[in-house]
């Protein structure tokens, strides 16, 4: 059913580990690898089969997925000790983390004899990562980027073609800003009106029935930070990275963006005073000590 016939998927975490799990399901052949045993012991039950080193993983592979932290960590895992080597040549390295456009550059030029590099980054969060319906963002050239798609499409409700290498996570940096945007408002929207004598339902509602509406109000308010269980599965250190990706591109294009600016100043204190590996959702209770 594909032009792949060994996946290696490098990343088993909150997102890589159903998506590899989807690719199996849909029939490809997955190998993953992770660098945290516990999770290579978690990815063990779940149609995968799981490499317990690296370069075991990329091995002849023909299409290497990464879904790791950032683009250095991809750049550390492929190109220290030249892991990528034992990848096919021609192989397909689609580069599915949240990373920086300049980093996947550097990476697509240091590895360009040997693979051909298409950024993919998603967006849905866990929830949708289970289900196969993520929003994938792709940058690479066209030969390449058709020869992903049906991966691609194993993955997703919907793939956007952005243009060249890079275009992918560049978009997708631009997507965190709004959305992480989206959230402090929303946070200090509940502020404003429980101060005043309104309930943090109705806020909710009527905002969810009105132009004051986004993907926090719509998906997270209730669900994560109302009800107290903080369990989006999206790090808050991994929002704040993000967001600052979209504000060293904005410097690198010599923009001045006041909001994008104070939208990551605010999300890298909040990870600062609750901790990087806090759900991104609990930034609703640095805004809100902030607030008083
Ligand atoms: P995660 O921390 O749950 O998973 C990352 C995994 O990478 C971990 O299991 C970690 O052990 C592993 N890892 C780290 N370094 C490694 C290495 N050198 N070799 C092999 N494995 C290594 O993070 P996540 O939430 O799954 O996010 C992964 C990527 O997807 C990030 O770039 C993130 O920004 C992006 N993302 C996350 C969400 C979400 O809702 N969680 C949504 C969209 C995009």
């Amino acid at each position: 059913m594909t032009e792949f016939n060994r996946i290696a998927f490098i990343g088993l975490g909150q997102m890589g580990l159903p998506m590899a799990r989807n690719l199996a399901a849909g029939g490809f052949a997955v190998i993953g690898f992770d660098a945290f045993e516990p999770a290579r012991q978690a990815a063990g039950d779940g149609g995968i089969k799981v490499a317990s080193s690296l370069n075991e993983a990329l091995a002849d592979a023909d299409c290497i997925i990464t879904m790791l932290p950032n683009g250095k960590i991809v750049q550390d895992a492929l190109l220290g000790g030249e892991a990528f080597l034992e990848a096919q040549p021609g192989a397909v390295l689609l580069e599915m983390s949240s990373s920086a456009p300049t980093d996947t550059r550097v990476l697509a030029g240091r590895v360009s004899a040997h693979l051909r590099v298409v950024d993919a980054p998603v967006s849905g969060g866990v929830k949708r990562a289970i289900n196969g319906s993520l929003t994938i963002m792709v940058g690479g050239d066209t030969d390449a980027v058709t020869q992903v798609m049906p991966v691609l499409n194993c993955l997703a409700s919907g793939v956007f073609t952005c243009g060249p290498v890079g275009a992918g996570h560049a978009m997708k940096s631009i997507n965190n800003f709004v959305s992480g945007a989206g959230v402090i408002a929303a946070v200090e929207a509940v502020a404003l009106g429980t101060a005043f004598g309104l309930s943090a339902d109705t806020i909710i509602d009527v905002l969810n029935a009105s132009s004051g509406k986004n993907n926090a109000t719509d998906v997270k308010m209730k669900q994560f930070v109302l009800s107290g269980t903080f369990a989006s599965g999206f790090a808050l250190g991994l929002m704040a990275k993000d967001i600052g990706i979209a504000a060293e591109l904005a410097d690198n294009l010599g923009l001045n963006l006041a909001g994008l600016k104070q939208t990551s100043a605010v999300w890298n204190e909040a990870a600062e005073a609750i901790g990087k590996s806090a759900d991104h959702t609990r930034i609703s209770e640095f805004l809100t000590k902030l607030s008083a």
